[in-house]
């Protein structure tokens, strides 16, 4: 019998854990022997380089290399294409650092993974959710579930520390290239998500790139071109990240360069840096305090604040909410590797449930139903919460297409809305229902996420027909239908979206994926 895991999927790095036998979480390590995997691809001719060595050739083949997937994850014009021209999807990218990591375990384990639980950003919204599952899919994946990263972190926290009081936790997680702040209420057996806020593209991405800029900057006023010179960008980029890191643990640091055959140096202080990021950290101020406000909780009504994501080591974003809060952060959770663990205590969830669907008659995913799962110390239910609001296309009285919010944000999921519409003229053969994503009622600020054709047997009178649109524990929305007038379950209806691969696509990447020969070296 194969084995379940949890799996991190970050955007710099990746990492994937278990709960063995005796019920503790193990870190799964890579076939290189780390812990922590980069989220990095490199096309290099015949091969598919992915992690660390992908990252160390990076300098040779910059345009060949592909980093930071995660941030267009749900973004359907963006491709990345290879000096070849072979395009990739950023669910094609993610698939190929997934299957890498699956081979990875299966070779530490000594068994086939059946399955696994993936961790999202919990602002990510539904097509980035959407496009996540799509890539464990296209690895050969059995996604089970998806959980946001926070969540996860708590899990981790509270099963390895927690105790039975009640507490109420913020968990300020930035990683590599998103911020989510979520605040939690604890309690014996229960993790209850009262609000998550965030900024889907800010982390330490932003804080290289904001140095990159500033050296860019400066070499050009001593002559040099570095933005045109592709090799000494590309080792910038590599030389940036280990100069923020250096300034967690010194005052300042160097950067060396080569372009053009001149040498290059640059000095950071740490008084540069902060004047170079204060602007993204003050952002990160600003989710806290929407987080609180929308959980009804004052900074002084937090027990802690726990720090997850690898740019939570910086000394400046520990000092930034300290000196918001009052409160001085918590590192009991290891910022790399919670949130992996966190998602391999959720597989037990994840298996109890269709074990208990199992005892209910219930339609059941028999394999997950059939895995053993060993006993914990600790076990909590949690219930997590939509990050932004779902609602659907309607006409206002005036006959103007306007949002109408059906779940709104913070609503506790899973979540679901019924409502009865009825047709506009005789024999009608179809309805439209068009999902959004978004808090407005003007449509120009929020987004469509798809759209569901259903189809209805024509009538000659005006007919009901009850829709009801759900957001699943995953976060995914689905729609089902029932016509009132046939008394007739419609059954659920596939929803077209508009920034994710269809059916047909992710069928044609998955046999594209499982044809490259994908390896660490
Ligand atoms: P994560 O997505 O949680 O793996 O976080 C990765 C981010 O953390 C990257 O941007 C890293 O550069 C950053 N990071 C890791 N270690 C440090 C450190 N010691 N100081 C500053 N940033 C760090």
């Amino acid at each position: 019998m194969g084995k379940y895991i949890g799996i991190d999927l970050g955007t710099t790095f990746s990492c994937m854990a278990y709960i063995d036998d005796s019920g503790q979480p193990v870190i799964i390590p890579n076939r290189e022997g780390k812990n922590i995997t980069p989220s990095t691809v490199l096309f290099d001719g015949k091969n598919t380089i992915v992690g660390e060595e992908a990252k160390n050739q990076s300098i040779l083949e910059p345009a060949n290399f592909e980093q930071f997937i995660k941030r267009h994850m749900g973004e359907r014009d963006y491709m990345f294409s290879t000096v070849d021209g072979e395009k990739y999807s950023p669910e094609a990218i993610s698939a190929i650092i997934l299957a890498k990591m699956k081979a990875d375990a299966e070779e530490y384990l000594g068994d086939s993974v059946d399955g696994a639980v993936i961790t999202v950003p919990a602002y990510f919204n539904e097509a980035q959710r959407k496009s996540t599952m799509d890539a464990g899919t296209i690895a050969g994946l059995n996604v089970i579930a998806i959980i946001n990263e926070p969540t996860a972190a708590a899990l981790a926290f509270g099963i390895s520390k927690g105790n039975d009081k009640q507490q109420t936790i913020m968990v300020y997680d930035l990683g590599g290239g998103t911020f989510d702040v979520t605040i939690l209420r604890f309690d014996k057996e229960n993790i209850i998500v009262l609000s998550t806020a965030g900024d889907r593209k800010l982390g330490g991405y932003d804080f290289d790139e904001r140095i990159i800029n500033a050296v860019i900057e400066d070499a050009l006023d001593k002559g040099l071109n570095i933005q045109a010179d592709d090799i000494a960008r590309q080792d910038l980029q590599l030389k940036a990240e280990e100069a923020k890191k250096t300034l967690s643990a010194r005052e300042k640091a160097n950067i060396v360069l080569n372009s053009g055959g001149k040498p290059y140096k640059y000095t950071l202080t740490r008084e540069k840096f902060v004047d170079l990021i204060e602007p993204l950290l003050f952002k990160t101020v600003g989710s806290m305090e929407t987080a609180c406000d929308e959980a009804g909780v004052e900074y002084s009504d937090l027990d802690k604040i726990l720090l997850v994501g690898g740019s939570t080591r910086m000394p400046l974003v520990r000092e930034s909410i300290e000196e918001e809060t009052g409160i001085t952060p918590s590192s009991e959770v290891h910022p790399d590797e919670a949130v992996a663990i966190g998602a391999a205590f959720h597989v037990l969830d994840v298996i109890k449930c269709e074990k208990e669907k199992v005892v209910r008659g219930e339609t059941s995913d028999k394999k997950v139903a059939n895995a053993t799962i060993p006993e914990v110390k600790k076990q909590y239910t949690f219930t997590d919460v939509t990050s932004h609001g779902i609602g659907i296309v309607v006409s206002n009285r005036n006959n103007e297409e306007i949002n109408s919010v059906i779940l709104p944000k913070n609503t506790q999921v899973p979540a679901a809305y019924t409502g009865q519409y009825t047709t506009t003229v005789p024999y009608q053969e179809s309805l439209k229902i068009q999902v959004t994503q978004g808090e407005e009622e003007d449509l120009r600020y929020v987004t469509v996420i798809g759209t569901a054709d259903i189809e209805i047997a024509p009538r000659e009178k005006i007919v009901e027909i009850e829709v009801s649109i759900s957001c699943d524990e995953n976060s995914i929305i689905h729609v089902r239908v029932y016509d009132l007038d046939l008394q007739r379950d419609l059954g659920e209806i596939y929803i077209e979206r508009v920034a994710n691969l269809n059916e047909e696509e992710i069928r044609q990447s998955q046999q594209r994926i499982s044809k490259l020969d994908i390896s660490g070296e």
